[in-house]
């Protein structure tokens, strides 16, 4: 069945709220041709540049995401950042559990399934990453580890939920590495990816979830990649700095859908 193409830029910790709008400008300009139901742009800039962002993405088909959330709805979480918080300001996405969240911020299968739920709760529409270490590739527990990440991450998840949701599959050594999981690669992890959802919610639902790829993922090589059954678009960190590279990389991953 055919999924639309979902490419998110992760802006990650960079792009104050003037530059973020200078971006955007720019992106509207770039993606001016790429027609809306080719693909769902989505950008995903830090807390303080959002409003900017969405200010200037007003009019255009690109769509506005949050970096992280909380599970609670307010009080005492310093530093933290509640759904109602996000949805209010206009924010449609929001990315959970990104692999520098677990790194460095803590973040388990728990707290992703807790953030999760908040999503949902405030219909904002979840990214949830998963993806294995360098070592845990190399010593063949990836689908192990993609297993407990999945499992715990979507529990107590519904069928009807699940189709809300979007999974992107990073492996961490591909990300900001330059090093790419090559297409047959990535596509033998999306099917195992699928087959999981299909385990656990029925084929017809495990068949409509967007599964992205992440880690190095470029103009050069998102063809390919999104040329693979089971690879459905991109969560992009470096390239989607800048428009040219972003949109680029947009392109070439519609041609790629356009090949399956
Ligand atoms: C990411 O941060 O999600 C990512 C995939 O980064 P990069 O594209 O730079 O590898």
């Amino acid at each position: 069945m055919a999924r639309k193409v979902v490419i998110a830029g992760n802006w990650k910790m960079n792009k104050t709220a003037s530059e973020g709008k200078a971006l955007v400008e720019a992106l509207k300009e770039t993606t001016k041709g790429i027609c809306p139901n080719c693909a769902d742009i989505i950008v995903c800039p830090p807390f303080t540049t959002l409003v900017s962002v969405i200010e200037a993405a007003k009019g255009s088909n690109i769509k506005v995401g949050a970096q992280n959330i909380h599970w609670a709805d307010n009080g005492a979480f310093t530093g933290e950042i509640a759904g109602n918080m996000l949805k209010e300001l206009g924010v449609e996405y929001v990315i959970i559990g990104h692999s520098e969240r677990r790194q460095y911020f803590g973040e388990t299968d728990e707290t992703v399934n807790l953030r999760l739920k908040a999503a949902l709760k405030n219909d904002l529409k979840p990214i949830v990453c998963i993806g294995e270490l360098l070592e845990e590739r190399e010593s063949g527990a990836t689908e192990k580890v993609l297993f407990t990440q999945l499992d715990g991450g979507l529990k107590d998840i519904s069928a009807a939920d699940m189709e809300k949701i979007i999974l992107a599959y990073e492996p961490v050594w591909a990300i900001g590495t330059g090093k790419t999981a090559t297409p047959d690669i990535a596509e033998e992890t999306h099917k195992y990816i699928r087959s999981f959802l299909a385990d656990k919610y029925g084929k017809e639902v495990a068949d409509k979830i967007v599964i992205q790829y992440g880690g190095s993922m470029k103009a050069e090589n998102a063809e390919a990649l999104v040329g693979q059954a089971d690879i459905d678009g991109g969560l992009i960190g470096g390239a989607a700095l800048k428009a040219d590279s972003f949109t680029a990389l947009i392109e070439n991953a519609i041609a790629g859908a356009k090949n399956k």
